[in-house]
């Protein structure tokens, strides 16, 4: 069977009337659910990270069955996740070193989920003063206010963790730059409460009251079945909010990008067009070559980075090929 690991945000509620979310033992427990055989059949595919009501729940054996799945605020596809609100996108000062078009690959995939995002240097402590501040005034330049921290000495993660705070959060990142030495830094106990409280609970009210229709949040794990090609959970942080235990895109694939949507990607050419509103270019679908009226000058340091990425964007669009 396919079990989820589900966490429990909320109970006694409907989706109207959504019930405690604090003081209670249940809170913060963790359920063992299967998937209700009418969702699957109508192609309702509950993924980690999604809200989702619980009901058959047995607080006694931690068990459970997801009935509903709520709707989505976002959706991933690397890592497949559900109500994703934040990107960190890592990399490191050195070993591996930041090489620009790779960190604007990884930045260009990030900035296209429209999800915010927040770019962390790693590896401090490798680097001299100078190398830290070419790299702070080159990334400003690219409109990136970045943290600077050191999994290995513990520095710069008080925050990182403010960040995370309330989020849940994908970690982005080529390999070797720290993002699991990172989650596993940020690694927390899952909040199971204490099971004498819960048998009191359970002897103070009547049985069947538990048994009811339960709000729970939060889905943590995926389904191990053989289908499953990507294990992803979610690990609870102990200022609240979740952080993805796989990394995503390893690869920037950029299939979301369109040559349209690219220049969005770009904080520098967001700026210039902000900074000429009401002007803008003179046609909608600028792509900031030097048309007429284009008002996206080439004097930035990407603006080749940008043209690159448009080609390989324009090659692929041409080859949009279709099974049939
Ligand atoms: P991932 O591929 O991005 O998940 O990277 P890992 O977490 O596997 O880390 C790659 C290597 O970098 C490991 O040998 C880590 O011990 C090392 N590493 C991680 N953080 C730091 C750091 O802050 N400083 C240094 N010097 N090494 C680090």
């Amino acid at each position: 069977a396919n079990f989820m690991r589900v966490i429990v945000e909320s109970v006694g509620g409907t989706p109207e009337n959504p019930g405690f979310f604090g003081d209670d033992p249940r809170i913060g427990r963790e359920l063992l659910c299967v998937v209700r055989a009418l969702l699957k059949k109508i192609k309702r595919r509950v993924l980690v990270g999604d809200e989702v009501l619980v009901g058959s729940v047995d607080w006694v054996d931690s068990r459970g069955m997801i009935e509903d799945v709520f709707q989505r605020n976002s959706e991933i596809l690397d890592p497949p996740l559900a109500n994703v609100d934040h990107l960190l996108v890592l990399f490191s000062m050195d070993q591996p070193k930041p090489e620009p078009f790779t960190l604007t690959r990884f930045l260009v995939e990030a900035e296209s989920t429209g999800l915010p995002l927040t770019l962390a240097m790693n590896k401090l402590e490798l680097v001299d003063d100078e190398a830290l501040s070419a790299w702070k005034e080159r990334l400003h330049g690219w409109g990136y206010k970045p943290l600077f921290c050191s999994v290995d000495q513990k520095s710069g993660l008080a925050a990182l963790e403010d960040i995370l705070k309330g989020q849940t959060t994908v970690i982005v990142g080529p390999s070797g730059v720290g993002k699991s030495s990172l989650i596993n830094s940020l690694r927390l106990t899952s909040g199971i409460s204490d099971e004498d409280e819960i048998k009191k609970l359970l002897e103070h009210y009547e049985r069947s009251k538990w048994l009811g229709e339960q709000r729970v949040g939060n889905v943590s794990k995926g389904g191990k079945g053989k289908h499953t090609t990507r294990h992803v959970s979610l690990l609870p942080l102990s200022g609240g909010g979740y952080l993805a235990d796989t990394p995503g895109f390893n690869q920037p694939s950029l299939m979301k990008v369109t040559k349209r949507s690219l220049a969005d990607t770009f904080p520098e050419i967001r700026t210039m067009h902000k900074a000429s509103d009401p002007l803008k270019c003179a046609f909608s679908d600028c792509l900031h070559l030097g048309e007429p009226g284009c008002i996206i000058k080439a004097d930035w340091e990407r603006y080749p980075y940008y043209l690159q990425l448009l080609d390989e964007i324009r090659i692929r669009e041409e080859f949009q090929l279709r099974t049939i």
